[in-house]
């Protein structure tokens, strides 16, 4: 995921979410965790009708599939702001055509550049060692020729905050911390904080470099990608992740006896790169400026083809916006769908979107940007009066597996920004027990993608978004 002052935030919201903390001040009208759930709403037989034909056309189609196929083959990796995630943005415009969307458009910004040219790290010494390590988003170039310097290691970021300036100057920190394995993907709010502390805090007390146990839960010996903290916090540190293994064996030598590391970095960084949004709608019937809005992003870091992270988020928006597009009815407002650029190194597409469309009204919007794995749950986060129909949803969701969730649901990076302006979001919560064994690495390919989950992501999505489109509800806090 992502980096900088406003994704790291974000990422820490939607994998967390601690239930009531940094909730927007209408926070005091959301019921958490509301005892007993309260009754469902009713639905008409149409909409009973619609949902039973949406669920098993969306079980039988691969749509999804095709589309995350046709992307990851035609395009591959596309590293924000570079020529392949224009040549993304151009393959979109084209799905989207194909799938007779409406309003379909390019919304084009511009961000930081950044890309590795040069990761090399090693051991120096009596035993010299390779490591294997991928630079952070942001990194800055080491001098030319790259540097040398002991390093100091932290058992996490807690332990480097306390430490003296005098433990930590003209050193390379090394912080250690691992990532626990969860379902709901909660133990990367906690690991990836290192990613982009590491730089400002080791900055701060003189330190020449960070290197970081990858975020992530594989055990293979490559290194987890990752933004780090160049704009937020003006750090300018170099940093780069290490491989599990690599990480075992620095904490080992370093156990032993004084450890010195080479780390050579060359980034290339340049101002005002394009990227942009790509859009397109389902027009309502009723309530055309209404807005649902589905989100997923089209950028990806490189070392993989974004297969799960995020091809599959924009497959699954997709096909359960055509599965309505198709209806021989549409409904009442408007589905957009959102393919946001430049996630990676900044949530920038997240945030073009809001400085663009925040004052138009978006009734709920939900984000798909954690693989393909299936949906087991629906958070939601809305005003107590809305539950119910909250609750209507969740009904229609059960046969497809999913549970009822709480009423806290985090949204997701590329909405944050929107949710922030006061736009309901649900989650709908997918099985994220293997996604960091493959998130931001090479593993991330099209093979890791189960077509029957992606399609049941799917029936999910196309049912939510069909049952709060075609409804009249309002599920924000009435104005206080
Ligand atoms: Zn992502």
């Amino acid at each position: 995921m992502r980096c900088f002052a406003l994704g790291l935030g974000l990422a820490v919201l939607a994998f967390a979410a601690p239930a009531g903390a940094q909730q927007p001040p209408s926070a005091t009208s959301v019921a958490v965790n509301p005892q007993p759930p309260p009754a469902a709403a009713p639905l008409s037989a149409e909409q009973l009708r619609t949902v039973e034909r949406l669920r098993s056309a969306a079980l039988e189609s691969d749509l999804a599939w095709r589309i995350v196929e046709d992307l990851i083959t035609e395009v591959g990796p596309r590293l924000a702001g570079s020529e392949a995630e224009a040549r993304a943005r151009d393959w979109a415009v084209g799905m989207l055509r194909e799938q007779r969307f409406s309003n379909i458009r390019i919304e084009p910004f511009t961000i930081p550049y950044w890309d590795a040219l040069r990761e090399d790290a090693h051991i120096v010494g009596a035993t010299p060692q390779p490591m294997v390590i991928a630079a952070l988003g942001g990194s800055p170039s080491t001098p030319r020729g790259g540097l040398e310097a002991e390093v100091v290691r932290f058992p996490d970021m807690a332990a480097l905050e306390a430490a003296p300036d005098s433990a930590v100057a003209g050193r390379i920190v090394f912080i250690d911390e691992r990532m626990q394995r969860t379902q709901d993907g909660s133990g990367y709010g906690a690991a990836v904080a290192k990613r982009g502390r590491c730089a400002p805090v080791a900055q701060a007390k003189g330190a020449v470099a960070c290197l970081i146990r990858s975020v992530g839960t594989d055990p293979h010996r490559f290194a987890h990608q990752g933004g780090s903290s160049r704009q937020s916090q003006g750090a300018s540190l170099p940093s780069a992740a290490l491989s599990p293994a690599d990480a075992d064996q620095l904490a080992r030598r370093v156990a032993r006896a004084p450890t010195r590391v080479h780390l050579n970095i060359e980034a290339d960084m340049r101002e005002d790169a394009p990227s942009g949004n790509v859009i397109a709608e389902v027009r309502g019937r009723e309530r055309p400026d209404e807005i649902v809005l589905l989100a997923a992003h089209l950028d990806s870091w490189d070392m993989g083809q974004g297969a799960i992270d995020d091809g599959a988020g924009v497959a699954i928006v997709t096909a359960a916006a055509k599965l309505i597009r198709d209806l021989p009815r549409r409904p009442r407002r408007t589905i957009r769908i959102l393919l946001a650029g430049a996630e990676e190194n900044g949530v920038h597409g997240g945030a073009a979107y809001a400085r663009e469309h925040a004052d138009e009204p978006h009734i709920v919007g939900a984000e798909s940007d954690f693989g393909a794995g299936r949906i087991w749950r629906l958070r939601t986060r809305f005003a107590e009066h809305a539950l119910p129909y909250g609750r209507a949803i969740q009904q229609q969701l059960a046969p497809l597996g999913v549970i009822p969730g709480d009423n806290a649901a985090g949204g997701g990076a590329d909405i944050g920004a929107m949710r922030q302006a006061g736009m309901p979001v649900v989650d709908l919560s997918q099985d994220g027990l293997d996604y960091f064994d493959y998130h931001h690495t090479p593993d991330d390919t099209l093979d890791k993608i189960d077509p029957a989950a992606l399609a049941q992501n799917v029936a999910a999505y196309a049912v939510f978004a069909y049952l709060v489109a075609d409804s009249d509800w309002v599920f924000t806090a009435p104005a206080q």
